[in-house]
């Protein structure tokens, strides 16, 4: 495929090297030496510090929510999310099976059940159409919420995730949820700056959760926050994720089980530094993804690009090859030639943990998950 070759040394030319190019890396060009080297200084490298503060005022303003909660990463995160929003043992958890593997597990350590649907052709996430079919055949409202019918079990959240940081349908999404009182959790872990008809992306839910973790568009080493518009339930969420603590001149007063997933201040010190170039990120991967779109222009590979409704953060960009065999080349030369790509996630009903969960007939996460590959997507 001559597509290949031209993609290789156009992304060699775009990076200027002919050494590996790495899928995503972490660029390190403002004020992070400095607010990292002030927590050193001043001792204050651990679980309090004036950087834990100046974050989540930061992400509170970025994303336009009520209360913002640093934790120690997008996972914990997530996990906590579920169980303030109400998921219990055995309830389930409706999301998409085309996920990386941490949104699942954060369903698993609640001990409820991953319920699996397909995702949307065009944006890669949670369909509302098949979360609407899926709520028409197996869901009944009872007084205390929406039940599974066919399985008894409580529905207790519903969980899209922002694929590369192409936003979902959220709207439709929280329409039909709703409807049958499900609260929306958004794993937004990959779509900071991401928006969807104007407003950020993890704002929407009733949590909204985001990842700090090294390959992503921001990073703090290791991170994550927990946003949300009910200020009551963030107070909790800071609650909870710092053992639970009841305030106290000098005893140790746990009313509940809580959680030691705080943010370190070392970390938030890199986020704070990381999130003043945000915008700057952001700018120069849509550029990258104009040049990308512009490159792939009449060959047989499709460079996806987000839909009308939405602004994405092009956070990780990829293409569509038309089968599996062309994917399948595609991955070999690009790494042959040192030009890093990988292909999509395995759906999670492949893994031995989920191979027993509920899924529907997965037609669009099944096709994706034989054309999609990642590209190079770091800010040159
Ligand atoms: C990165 C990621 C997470 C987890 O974030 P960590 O900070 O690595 O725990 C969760 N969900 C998705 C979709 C992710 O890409």
């Amino acid at each position: 495929m001559d597509i290949v070759k031209s993609s290789i040394s156009f992304i060699q030319d775009y990076y200027n090297t002919r050494e590996f190019i790495p899928l995503h890396e972490p660029r390190f060009r403002g004020n992070e030496k400095k607010y990292v080297l002030e927590t050193i200084d001043s001792t204050f490298v651990s679980s309090v510090g004036k950087y834990v503060d100046k974050f989540e005022v930061m992400m509170e303003s970025i994303t336009s929510t009520n209360k913002a909660v640093a934790v120690v990463n997008g996972t914990a995160g997530i996990q906590v999310a579920l169980r303030l929003v109400g998921v219990k043992s055995n309830d389930e958890v409706l999301t998409q099976a085309l996920t990386f593997v941490a949104t699942a597990n954060a369903i698993k350590y609640n001990n409820a059940h991953p319920v699996f649907l397909d995702v949307d052709l065009g944006t890669m996430g949670l369909s509302p159409v098949a979360v609407n079919n899926f709520l028409e055949e197996h869901g009944e409202l009872r007084d205390d919420g929406c039940y599974n019918k066919k399985t008894g079990r409580r529905i207790s959240a519903c969980l899209p995730m922002h694929t590369f940081g192409f936003p979902v349908k959220i709207k439709d999404l929280l329409d039909i949820c709703s409807k049958w009182q499900i609260p929306v959790v958004e794993d937004a872990a990959e779509s900071l700056g991401s928006k969807y008809m104007g407003e950020q992306t993890g704002s929407f839910g009733k949590i909204g959760v985001f990842s700090f973790n090294g390959n992503k568009i921001v990073t703090s080493g290791g991170g994550g926050t927990i946003v949300t518009n009910d200020r009551e339930l963030g107070v909790m969420a800071k609650y909870i994720t710092t053992t639970a603590k009841k305030p106290h001149e000098y005893e140790y007063v746990h009313d509940e089980l809580g959680y030691n997933y705080r943010m370190p201040n070392l970390n938030a010190a890199l986020a704070c530094a990381q999130l003043e170039s945000l915008e700057k990120f952001i700018d120069a991967k849509r550029k990258l993804a104009d040049n990308y779109q512009m490159h792939f222009k009449n060959s047989d590979v499709q460079f996806r690009t987000e839909e009308k409704e939405a602004k994405a953060n092009y956070w990780l960009m990829c293409v569509q090859l038309n089968d599996k065999k062309e994917r399948d080349a595609f991955l070999k030369y690009t790494n042959e030639s040192k030009v890093m790509t990988r292909p999509i996630w395995k759906l999670m009903y492949k893994l031995p943990m989920y191979e027993n969960c509920f899924r529907d007939h997965q037609k669009n996460a099944e096709f994706l998950e034989d054309r999609i590959v990642n590209i190079p997507s770091s800010v040159k």
